[in-house]
Formats: C-alpha cells, sequence, structure tokens
C-alpha cells in the first residue's frame, strides 16, 4: 500500500470565500502515483471548510446569503465565543454546517466523482494563511 500526505496553504483576503481546489486535489492524485484507493481532504482549522458540490457561481451566493442569515457575522458581540476577544464567532458556525472534510474514491488514476461534484474550501475568516490536508492511501 502507498501513503501520500501534502498541506495546501491558502490566504484568502477577504473574511469569507469558496474556492474550488479540484485541480490543486487532482495534482495531489498525480503526485502520489495511486491509482486505487482513498483520497481524505480536510480543513486544518475550525473556521475552514472542505466540501463538495456544483461549481456554480449562483450556488455559492446563496451560500453566502444562507449562511449570513444563519449565523451573521455582525454584530459580533451575539456571540459567547467573541468574549474570549474573538471575532469569528459565526465561522466556527458556518465552518460546522458546511462540514469539515470530504472522502473521494480513487479509481483508474482519477477521483471518482458523481455528475457535477468539485471540491472546495470554504473560508469563513480569511485574512491569514491556513491550511488543507489530502492524504490518500491505495496502490
Ligand atoms: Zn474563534
Amino acid at each position: 500500500m502507498k501513503s501520500y500526505r501534502k498541506e495546501l496553504w491558502f490566504n484568502v483576503p477577504t473574511r469569507r470565500a469558496f474556492i474550488n481546489i479540484t485541480p490543486q486535489v487532482n495534482e495531489c492524485l498525480k503526485e502520489s502515483e495511486i491509482t486505487d484507493g482513498l483520497l481524505l481532504c480536510n480543513a486544518m482549522h475550525i473556521t475552514a471548510s472542505v466540501f463538495i458540490n456544483d461549481n456554480e457561481s449562483g450556488l455559492h451566493q446563496d451560500y453566502e446569503r444562507w449562511l449570513e442569515e444563519l449565523a451573521p457575522h455582525e454584530p459580533v458581540s451575539q456571540y459567547l465565543h467573541n468574549r474570549t476577544g474573538e471575532d469569528n464567532g459565526d465561522a466556527h458556525l458556518k465552518r460546522q454546517v458546511m462540514g469539515r472534510e470530504v472522502v473521494v474514491a480513487i479509481t483508474d488514476g482519477r477521483l471518482d466523482f458523481g455528475p457535477w461534484e468539485q471540491i472546495f474550501y470554504g473560508e469563513f475568516d480569511g485574512g491569514r494563511r491556513k491550511r488543507v490536508l489530502v492524504k490518500i492511501i491505495g496502490k
């Protein structure tokens, strides 16, 4: 069995963003030389997500609006978490809703996606360097 590990770094200038990271993950898969197995991709920070969905800008705007309705950033004083002096209480909640990680089957050397599936990094507290872990095991 082969094993591969890589950290992808992001520094999103805005507080929130959705980034299609499928090309970077595909690059990892190529590097790994694994053709049959499982790929795990997870955000390494508790205010960011990795999730799978459609690469469609309207959907991403819908996520943004929906998440702001569920957990508005302002006023930051509404979150008990922010009594620690932070201002990212909303980002923790948004990450929980959008998820920590995805697992994708590797078949014949490619990501074995369903129709329209792509992998996204969801940033909810940007403006600093953050990491995503890619781990692949297989043969
Ligand atoms: Zn926090």
